[in-house]
């Protein structure tokens, strides 16, 4: 299949399903033997058997297969034929020269990108589209993940988005806010959640959310986790000098768990900074916690014993598996904002926030409730024995300089 073939086809209804084989190490060690020639030939040909004439296909490189479907009858069949294609793929293969035992075995993860007639891509968004789906299908059971892909204009923007998003990063043109936390029990504010704003530089304002899901799309997110947080201890320094006792929290994302070195990373920062482990909480949600499941518990356990402190944040809103809490050593229960939202009028908010919070003290946790609004609340989260909070109440996330000030008066320090 030629670039110019995917272009002019790419015009037409069809879905590029990229396949990603999986058995790289293998099919490296054995790049020089006819058997590894021989597996490469094996999956062409079953790739070839399952597609009609006008469809296309190609051996991107020695691990990605590319194959264009062409006027599928419908959007449902870029699932089954995803879904097929993998399951032919994952037959054992067996070479000519080798026995039953040493068959090689792939476990590809397909990504594609569905582009409706009524609204033409080009190529390379669709090709953009299908290998990012491909990224999300490694971290599903299914291993299969179809897209739609975006319209010219929508990808247009995307990416305008995606490089300015990367020079501001690369130019340190991020910010951080904090959002103060307050303790149920003596009222008094004891630390602050560090998040990410950036303002484009036609004044608008990017979703933080939207922010950390490209990071982690590009490869850029140790970046930003290691920006936000190298910010943060920097900040922490200069309260610690003005008697600001401040503790901090920082988000992580799913993609940082699988990072053996962060943290090592973790403890240079707190090091450069001269900040205590312990005035560091790191941050992840439970749906990070359950794709990285395996390498989960090493990494928390390396956090935990430089001293950091380990929350789970948005609790309630995923798996919400009490076995985490039991297995996981955390620190901190975050209740999510939407238990939170109606709490003072809703009896059966109650009833969940109360088993929450015993659940956490239960595990040895602090529990944390999230989006505080209304006095109500924080007065509901106090009988309900809930230990700190946090929201629009007390206070929106702040610039550092603004939250210095904020503290003093929260806390009646008088100022140096
Ligand atoms: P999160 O970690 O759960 O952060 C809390 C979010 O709730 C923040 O939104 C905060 O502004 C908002 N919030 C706080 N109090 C209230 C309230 O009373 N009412 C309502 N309606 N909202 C409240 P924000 O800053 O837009 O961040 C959204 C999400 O983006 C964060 O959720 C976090 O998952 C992610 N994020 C933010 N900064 C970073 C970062 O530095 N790294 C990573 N990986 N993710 C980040
Ligand atoms: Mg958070
Ligand atoms: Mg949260």
């Amino acid at each position: 299949m030629q670039y110019a073939d995917t272009l002019t086809l790419a015009r037409r209804r069809s879905v590029l399903l990229l396949v990603s084989l999986h058995r790289t190490d293998r099919l490296a060690a054995l790049a020089q033997a006819n058997s590894a020639r021989e597996v490469i030939a094996e999956v062409m040909r079953r790739v070839e058997g399952m597609l009609r004439s006008s469809d296309r296909y190609a051996l991107a490189s020695h691990e990605e297969i590319w194959v264009l479907l062409v006027d599928p009858p419908g959007e449902s069949l870029a699932e089954l034929a995803g879904r097929t294609l993998r399951g032919n793929l994952m037959r054992p293969i067996h070479g000519s020269d080798s026995g039953a035992g040493s068959a090689v075995r792939l476990n590809p993860a397909v990504g594609g990108a569905w582009q409706p007639a009524d609204s033409p891509t080009d190529a390379m968004n669709l090709l953009a589209a299908a290998s990012e789906a491909c990224r999300e299908a490694e971290e599903l059971e299914s291993r299969v993940k179809i897209v739609t892909a975006r319209s010219e204009s929508e990808a247009h923007h995307r990416r305008q988005l995606e490089q300015d998003l990367r020079d501001a990063l690369f130019a340190n043109q991020f910010d951080v806010h904090f959002q103060p936390q307050v303790s149920l029990a003596t009222g008094r504010c004891t630390g602050a959640e560090a998040l990410v704003r950036w303002t484009r530089p036609d004044g608008t304002r990017v979703n933080p959310g939207l922010i950390a899901s490209i990071c982690e799309a590009r490869g850029l997110m140790t970046q930003l986790t290691l920006f936000v947080m190298n910010t943060t201890l920097r900040h922490l320094m200069a309260w610690n000098s003005q008697g600001i006792d401040a503790r901090v929290s920082v988000n992580l994302s799913a993609i940082t768990l699988a990072d053996p070195a962060f943290p090592s990373l973790v403890g240079h920062a707190l090091d450069t900074w001269s900040i205590a482990a312990s005035r560091l909480t790191l941050e992840l949600t439970e749906t990070a916690v359950v794709r990285h499941e395996q390498s989960a518990m090493k990494f928390m356990k390396e956090i935990r014993e430089r001293g950091c402190g380990l929350a789970l944040d948005d609790f309630g809103t995923g798996y919400s598996s009490f076995n985490y809490l039991r297995q996981f050593p955390l620190t901190e229960l975050k209740i999510d904002q939407s238990f939170v939202r109606n709490l003072a009028d809703d009896a059966s908010d109650q009833r969940i926030v109360h088993a929450l919070v015993d659940l956490a003290h239960t595990f040895g946790m602090h529990a944390l409730a999230e989006g505080v609004e209304d006095e109500r609340s924080a007065q509901s989260l106090r009988q309900l024995g809930c230990d700190l909070a946090q929201g629009y109440f007390f206070a929106r996330p702040m610039p550092h300089g603004e939250f210095t000030a904020w503290w003093r008066e929260f806390n009646r320090v008088p100022t140096p």
